[in-house]
């Protein structure tokens, strides 16, 4: 008797509190972020995207260590953990272990986007081509014009921020497109296990369901920082590619930060600046901290409509 009504009260307790966690309200009211996991992107064997003269991995730990020391400076009671301080490889499930392990409540994951070259034709000419068509007595010569051109590539102008966030409602089918738009190393692909595994399947469901809404509040408050900073911003971008799959494999809200384009002259020159990369984190610092009082002071949530909007505009891009 005694346990059934305990598991009655449970589930009353269950039916209250899981709505209101699938909403991402803070229910979470003392919810602490004790520990922020700050992972920079690549690293080691795996340098990821190319520049001029820099590699992705590079400035990922340059601006992943430059975040801790703000971090660690105006979150004092806040526990830091860096998934690498120097270049070695991890791949990505040992990223996400070491982010469980650590029991973290909140992962960002720092990266550098870069986009293919650039293809041109221009029209040079045209040469006679001859060919001859049917077998027998119809046996034609037939000579054609055909145009020549030089091709060429350029850099590709593409710049700016977007932050990624895992969706698993999202179809593979978009998978094609969406690689266009994020340019990753193999690895990041390669290491992961099959996403489409029951298990993996269960997993990322989870994941959405429980950290979904405080991964775009998050991710939103990065970009809006970012946009303040004067950056061009494509906004809150939610996928469920496997370049990040890191994301929904950590038990907790979750963020990839593609900072700018390394293809870009100009924008490979502010990443590896000082006052470039000391502006990007004090971006993101300021969105974390923003995120930490919201999520442990809940009457001050405001930006539930915000993330939404975000997610609204940029889903349109990538269809
Ligand atoms: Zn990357």
């Amino acid at each position: 008797m005694s346990i059934c009504r305990s598991i009655i009260q449970c589930l009353l307790i269950i039916s209250t509190i899981m709505p209101l966690i699938v909403n991402g309200q803070s229910t979470r009211s003392g919810a602490r972020i004790n520990t922020i996991i700050v992972d920079a992107g690549h690293g080691g064997t795996d340098q990821g995207a190319k520049g001029k003269y820099s590699t992705e991995a590079q400035i990922t730990l340059q601006l992943a260590l430059k975040l801790e020391t703000i971090l660690r400076q105006e979150l004092q009671e806040t526990h830091i953990v860096m998934t690498r301080t120097t270049d070695i490889y991890h791949n990505v499930r040992e990223k996400a272990d070491i982010a469980n392990q650590q029991k973290g409540d909140l992962f960002v994951c720092i990266h550098v986007n870069a986009a293919p070259p650039k293809k041109h034709r221009e029209l040079t000419g045209y040469r006679t081509r001859t060919y001859y068509t049917g077998k027998g007595k119809k046996r034609k010569k037939v000579t054609k014009k055909e145009p020549v051109y030089r091709t060429w590539t350029t850099p590709s102008p593409a710049k700016g921020t977007s932050t990624y966030v895992f969706a698993a409602d999202r179809s593979d089918e978009k998978a094609k497109g969406i690689m266009e738009e994020r340019y990753e190393s193999e690895s990041e692909i390669l290491d992961v296990p099959d996403p489409k595994s029951p298990e993996a399947v269960i997993k990322s469901r989870l994941w959405s369901q429980k950290f979904f809404k405080n991964s775009v509040r998050l991710g939103s408050l990065i970009e809006e920082e970012f946009v303040k900073i004067g950056r061009n911003s494509w906004g809150v971008l939610q996928r469920n590619h496997m370049g990040i799959w890191v994301l929904q494999a950590t038990n907790m809200p979750a963020v990839l930060i593609e900072t700018g384009f390394i293809t870009n002259e100009e924008e490979e020159e502010y990443l590896n600046s000082e006052a470039g990369q000391q502006e990007i984190v004090r971006a993101i610092a300021n969105a974390v901290i923003r995120y930490k009082s919201q999520v442990e002071t809940p009457s001050t949530v405001k930006s539930g409509t915000n993330a939404s909007a975000t997610i609204a505009n940029t889903s349109s891009i990538a269809q």
